[in-house]
Formats: C-alpha cells, sequence, structure tokens
C-alpha cells in the first residue's frame, strides 16, 4: 500500500516537473477586459491575453502572475509576494495538541492558562480590574521539555492561529532580511488573530549583546532584535495577539526582552520527575500494543534526568525492537532495551561535551 502511493506521488511530481515553465510577471495595468499589461523582469513590458479560468476582478497593479511560456497568456495568479516569508514561519490554523498529551507540567499548563488562555478568553476580566493583559511569556528548559508542545496545545485551547518561528533561521537564513521578517511576522499575527506567535531558539537573536567590535554579522542580529523589541512595545496586549518565546539558554538572553511591558512573565520547563516521566511514557505507550502486565513505573525510575523527548523516543524504540522480531506485542524486555539504547546516546552525547569544555 505504502509503495502504491509513493509511486503515485512521485508520478504527479514528474508530471508537474515536466510541464514547460512559465514566466513570473507582475502586472502594471489592466488594459481592457482581457488585456492586461505585464512587467517581465528582466524582458521588459508586455501586453498579453488572459486565459479564460481567470477572474480578471482579481487583478490589480502589482499583484505577481505566470505566464504561459510560449503564448504569453496569463494563466495563474501568484500569492503575493509576501509569501517567501511564510516558509519560515510554519503557520498552523489551530494546532491538533492538547493539554491531555501533556505529561507532567502540571504547575507550567496552570500558569501558561492564567497569562494566555485567561486573557484571551475573557479580556473583560482584566478591564474591569483596570490591569493590563500580558504580552506574552518565556518558557524556558532543557531540550525536548515540552516547551513546543505545550505551546501548540494552548493555541489549540483558545482556537488560536499557531505562528512559529525559529529565532536561529530568522538570522541565519534571511541574512539582512532579519527585521522586515521580525515585522512581517506581526503584521501576519494581526491578520490572523487571535494569534499566537512562537519564537523559538529566541537566545540567537536575543543574547546579551555582545561585546563591538565582534563584526557586521552581529550588528545585522541587534537590528533584528531591536525590532523585535519596538514590536513588542509597539502591540497592544489587547487584541488578541500573545508571544511566546521559548531557549535553552536563559542565561545568555538579553535582559531588554524581559523587562516590564514586554515579555515579562517566565516559566520553567525542567525534565520530568519520576512520577512525570512515568506519565510521559502512559501517554506515548497509549497507542502502542503492550503486553499485559508491563511496568512501566519501573522504566521511569531508570530514566534519571532524561527529558520528554527522551522518554517518547525510548516507547517508539521499544516498538521498533518488536518490530523487528515480528511480533505484535511489546514487552517489558524491549523497554529495557530500549531505554539501554536512549540512555547511551545521551551519556555518549554528554561525554563529548565534555571533552570540549576541557
Ligand atoms: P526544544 O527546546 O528542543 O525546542 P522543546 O522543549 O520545545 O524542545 P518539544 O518539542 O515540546 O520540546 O518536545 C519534543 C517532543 O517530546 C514532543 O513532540 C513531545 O512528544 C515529547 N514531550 C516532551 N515533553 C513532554 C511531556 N511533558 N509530555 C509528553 N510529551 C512530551
Amino acid at each position: 500500500m505504502f509503495a502504491h502511493w509513493t509511486v503515485r506521488m512521485l508520478r504527479e511530481e514528474l508530471q508537474l516537473l515536466q510541464e514547460p515553465g512559465s514566466y513570473v510577471g507582475e502586472i502594471v495595468k489592466v488594459m481592457g477586459k482581457n488585456k492586461v499589461l505585464v512587467k517581465v523582469h528582466p524582458e521588459g513590458k508586455y501586453v498579453v491575453d488572459i486565459d479564460k479560468n481567470i477572474d480578471i476582478t482579481k487583478i490589480t497593479p502589482s499583484t505577481r502572475v505566470a505566464l504561459r511560456n510560449d503564448s504569453y497568456v496569463l494563466h495563474l495568479i501568484l500569492p503575493s509576494k509576501v509569501d517567501p516569508l511564510v516558509n519560515l514561519m510554519k503557520v498552523e490554523k489551530v494546532p491538533d495538541s492538547t493539554y491531555d498529551m501533556i505529561g507532567g507540567l502540571d504547575q507550567q499548563i496552570k500558569e501558561i492558562k492564567e497569562v494566555i488562555e485567561l486573557p484571551i478568553k475573557h479580556p473583560e476580566l482584566f478591564e474591569s480590574l483596570g490591569i493590563a493583559q500580558p504580552k506574552g511569556v518565556l518558557l524556558y528548559g532543557p531540550p525536548g521539555t515540552g516547551k513546543t508542545l505545550l505551546a501548540r496545545a494552548v493555541a489549540h485551547h483558545t482556537d488560536c492561529t499557531f505562528i512559529r518561528v525559529s529565532g536561529s533561521e530568522l538570522v541565519q537564513k534571511y541574512i539582512g532580511e532579519g527585521s522586515r521578517m521580525v515585522r512581517e511576522l506581526f503584521v501576519m499575527a494581526r491578520e490572523h488573530a487571535p494569534s499566537i506567535i512562537f519564537m523559538d531558539e529566541i537566545d540567537s537573536i536575543g543574547s546579551a549583546r555582545m561585546e563591538s567590535g565582534s563584526g557586521n554579522g552581529d550588528s545585522e542580529v541587534q537590528r533584528t532584535m531591536l525590532e523585535l523589541l519596538n514590536q513588542l512595545d509597539g502591540f497592544e496586549a489587547s487584541n488578541k495577539i500573545k508571544v511566546l518565546m521559548a531557549t535553552n539558554r536563559i542565561d545568555i538572553l538579553d535582559q531588554a526582552l524581559l523587562r516590564p511591558g514586554r515579555i515579562d512573565r517566565k516559566i520553567e520547563f525542567p525534565n520530568p520527575n519520576e512520577e512525570s516521566r512515568l506519565d510521559i511514557l502512559k501517554i506515548h505507550s497509549r497507542r502502542m500494543n503492550l503486553m499485559r502486565g508491563i511496568d512501566l513505573k519501573k522504566i521511569a525510575e531508570k530514566m534519571n534526568g532524561a527529558s520528554g523527548a527522551e522518554l517518547k523516543a525510548v516507547c517508539t524504540e521499544a516498538g521498533m525492537f518488536a518490530l523487528r522480531e515480528r511480533r505484535v506485542h511489546v514487552t517489558q524486555e524491549d523497554f529495557e532495551m530500549a531505554v539501554a539504547k536512549v540512555m547511551k546516546k545521551e551519556t555518549e552525547k554528554n561525554m563529548s561535551l565534555r571533552k570540549l569544555w576541557k
């Protein structure tokens, strides 16, 4: 079944690839019922016909369009130019994560409900008390502890659009455009409100300003950061946009981000304790076919210091062990082997890190 799907997808892709390419142009002017003046870079301007399935009322100056490469007939209206940015930002119209997919973190869920969910659902409470709504929160803690998961769950429970952007991509992929991206990000959030902006790895833009003279790259990062502060100061907390930021490195974060009136709340995400570890194991093995009498508590005990992501990995690995032996049930032994495998990787990683620091 799988192969069948793949073949079909590849065939469709091949067909698309074999289609002759189109020219991309920009509308200069509509010239009557079915002719438009189009500027095609670098060639020049052309008056072209419009394919009959195109609605001419949708065409306005500076719309981007595609022209057939032989006849120059306008056959497609392209999304507006802002869209390349959308690549960077992952927009989810209400994500599918929910609070009950989160193990442990009860306190964190409670706090985030108070800061994000309450103001979105009941802004009138804040108004009648005469206090300003929080604009956002910083989520911090080691990798894989559920920061992204909780952010998506909040968006789900508040029916918010979830706009996700990674701080490091923002400064690395779009060199020179970081600050424009930040502006666009907030424009987009406004268009999709109510929305939650989730900025991951915020330390890559918002790390404490480096000492001067460390090159141009950094001043670009600083400009991005200044724009971010600017946007945070500029938007009204009451207009249904909330900003969540996440980092593993709160120690190097610029305090300017955390000033009152910006992101003035912090929630810590530690690695789970034994009880939460058991919870997380249960959540991720919920749909697995477990042998009766399996003792997940024993597994949780063994995984001291593991993150949520590692606990999830153990469940997947255990399943893989069963699969390799063509068994339909996952056994205690599968889990034990999975722990050994996942935790071994972890110690190796720590070892190499330790070597690095020496
Ligand atoms: P990073 O700092 O690396 O971005 P993060 O804290 O955002 O990490 P997530 O992406 O939320 O981590 O977690 C990774 C995966 O681990 C999630 O998809 C989720 O399935 C699992 N996970 C982590 N924490 C928990 C938890 N408390 N309960 C259930 N699953 C968890």
